[in-house]
């Protein structure tokens, strides 16, 4: 058997940043340390952070006052902030530079009060965050084309759209394609604000499909990137399957393959893709394995202040 390992796979900066500012701040001030949301969406993460006591809330007031609390790398609305600055949380903020870029496009459009369209995940912890920089009246979610058809903004009006960072750059081109179809004043970013990191994992499955005859993602439920990294395998033709862990990977799913792919989304550490690469090594040795060259190496974001 031969696994083929996605040329870019595994944490991204954003993730890298989250995670060191978790430890740093444990490392700094001790527990108890509160973190609004998960850090990032891996349950290993979560899980092995919650061991050594941090806090995960969705609610700031299962926050004591004055306590110290960690943004996410999804990024917050205005909204959460204020309430954290009115019980005086000593707040440290790992949203991913990339988001905030986003929340500043958000708010200029808003600023400007031109309709804003958000082409993303509804309920999605960035999408949430994201909303909150857009006037209420002025926000409207896109998720799929029929939201397109449904929407009630009058033809002549100024719209702007922005985008989830995490998104299948397939599908959000068609629904930017749709939108300027419906919408001839509409401007936006340059492309969309989908990022690096999203984009090099994507292009990875696709060298991955043309080399396996099955996918593998290992990834959470709740991840979005790793979500998109399975559905890109089975649009183009292969049996593709996401998995938290490798306890999670039935092996029967490889019976009769000699060509195995596997990647990794942007918030699974390493050890995880190991271990998985471990037990198919333990039920089909002889086991290839074949690796790329990885062009994300050196992008690193500077860790926020502590
Ligand atoms: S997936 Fe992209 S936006 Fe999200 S944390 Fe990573 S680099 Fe930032």
């Amino acid at each position: 058997m031969q696994i083929f390992l996605a040329r870019t796979q595994g944490f991204c900066a954003g993730v890298a940043r989250a995670i060191t500012t978790v430890d740093q701040a444990l490392l700094k001030f001790g527990t108890p340390l509160y973190v609004f949301h998960e850090i990032v969406h891996n349950t290993a993460v979560v899980d092995d952070f919650r061991r050594r006591g941090v806090i995960f809330v969705d609610d700031l007031n299962n926050v004591p006052d004055g306590s110290r609390l960690i943004f996410s790398a999804h990024g917050v609305s205005p909204a959460i902030i204020e309430t954290a600055r009115r019980k005086h949380l000593k707040t440290i903020d790992a949203t991913c530079p990339l988001v905030t870029k986003v929340h500043h496009e958000a708010a200029a459009f808003s600023s400007q009060d031109v309709d804003v369209i958000l082409i993303g995940h509804k309920g999605h912890e960035e999408v949430v965050g994201t909303s909150g920089y857009v006037k209420p009246g002025l926000l409207h979610i896109v998720q799929n084309a029929a939201d397109i058809e449904n929407m009630s903004i009058p033809a002549h009006k100024k719209v702007a759209f922005i985008t989830q960072t995490t998104l299948s750059i397939d599908a959000a081109r068609e629904l930017i394609l749709k939108l300027r179809a419906r919408f001839p004043r509409l401007t936006g970013p340059l492309k969309d604000d989908i990022c690096y990191a999203t984009q090099n994992r994507q292009d990875a499955v696709k060298e991955l499909a043309a080399l396996s005859e099955v996918i593998i993602i290992c990834g959470s439920p709740k991840s979005s990137n790793s979500n998109r990294l399975r559905e890109k395998g089975e649009h183009l033709g292969r049996p593709s399957y996401i998995v938290d862990n490798a306890s999670e990977l039935d092996l029967g799913i490889l019976n009769g393959k000699t060509k195995v792919g596997i990647s990794s989304g942007a918030s699974v550490p390493r050890h995880l893709v190991d271990a998985i690469i471990a037990k198919i090594q333990a039920a089909f040795s002889p086991v290839d394995i074949i690796t790329f060259d990885d062009p994300e190496q050196k992008i690193i974001f500077p860790n926020p202040e502590i």
